[in-house]
């Protein structure tokens, strides 16, 4: 495999020579296209990226041929190259390869690519500095929604703001509890939403709904949402169990009987009391912090739970999500350990015995 990555790395380069004199001449236009690297991007089935990689490259081969000579020998890859062109593209004229590629032959490409960050800053912090409010001002977030309501996001952060976003989210998309085999992008979309909601009442959600929704009559309509379609009562419920919603009850009559989170809000003294009791979140192997739990009900109040503490229980809101919507059961074994039980699972309708 290293010789074969070597063979390749020089005919990588042999391609970027090419790809760099290509990009000098303005026959991509003669052929239809908007750039060379169009059209290399196009005929040699490559990604725009990866065109662009390689064009640095064959571009900057005569301001670096130690890093050339050394990829040759097989010292550094082609890797290693690229980050040099770039840097050599970045720095112009204070561009010096010598003390880069010590560092080169000792690290990996990802620590090499560190390093030169490092190096550019040295060498032109200014420049660097407008890189990074470049950066920031080509943020961009989209939110689009599908026709069921779910979300699209697509977007890019500056290298702090997505480094702050990583710190946020890594924590909250760890493993939690027993069986938890969400894989990593899911726990990171939980993290986000968790984020958003979470952390005790800080979100100011807005919901509406009928009692007969929270009581799940049949024949009841949904409960609305800012800038949701219309949830179900299962989702009500869940955001009624603890507080961390600004709620609207309405009678059949839709006269309002019941605004925010009076009464049943585990609050003050309740919920410290509550947070020193469970210290951080019951489902089994769960260690999610109080903080990062809500209060739930084992007994909804809507059924006439109280908010008594032998009523309540910590439950961190992936886990808190499960009781509610995902059919889960907890409950409190006689020597007084949460046992999670999951929903039941029926395949059609149970056999009936032979005759
Ligand atoms: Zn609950
Ligand atoms: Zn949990």
């Amino acid at each position: 495999m290293i010789r074969k990555r070597h063979a390749i790395d020089l005919m990588e380069l042999s391609f970027a020579e090419d790809a760099a004199l290509f990009a000098a001449t303005d026959e991509y236009d003669e052929l239809g296209f908007v750039s060379a690297i169009d059209w290399i991007r196009f005929n040699c089935h490559m990604t725009s990226g990866a065109a662009a990689d390689r064009v640095a490259v064959g571009q900057a081969m005569n301001r670096m041929p130690r890093s050339v000579e050394a990829m040759a020998q097989g010292e550094i890859g082609l890797a290693h190259v690229t980050i040099m062109a770039r840097t050599a593209d970045a720095l112009k004229e204070r561009f010096d390869e010598r003390p880069l590629i010590e560092y080169a032959r000792e690290h990996s490409p990802g620590k090499f690519h560190y390093f030169c960050r490092h190096a550019r800053h040295a060498a032109d912090a200014g420049g660097y500095a407008a890189d990074e409010v470049d950066q920031v001002e080509n943020r961009r977030l989209s939110l689009s929604s599908w026709i069921d309501g779910s979300m699209v996001l697509s977007g890019v952060l500056d290298a702090f703001g997505g480094a702050a976003l990583r710190a946020a989210l890594e924590p909250l998309a760890r493993r939690s509890g027993d069986g938890d085999s969400r894989e990593r992008e899911r726990r990171l979309a939980d993290a986000l939403v968790e984020l958003a909601t979470g952390r005790e009442q800080r979100a100011s959600l807005q919901v509406t709904s009928s009692v007969e929704t929270l009581l799940g009559l049949a024949g009841a309509p949904a409960a609305d949402m800012e800038f949701s379609l219309p949830i179900s009562a299962k989702v009500v419920e869940r955001l009624a169990c603890d507080s961390s919603v600004t709620r609207v009850l309405l009678d059949s009559e839709s006269t309002v009987i019941d605004v925010g989170r009076s009464r049943r809000v585990v609050s003050g003294p309740a919920r410290r009391a509550l947070n020193a009791r469970d210290r951080t979140c019951r489902w089994p192997g769960c260690d999610r912090t109080a903080s990062w739990s809500a209060a739930h009900h084992v007994v909804h109040w809507i059924h006439g739970g109280t908010t008594d503490l032998d009523n309540l229980v910590l439950l961190c809101h992936r886990h808190h999500w499960m009781v509610h919507e995902g059919d889960w059961q907890l409950v409190r074994s006689d020597d007084g350990r949460m046992l999670a039980i999951p929903p039941t699972v029926t395949f059609g309708p149970p056999a009936r015995a032979p005759d």
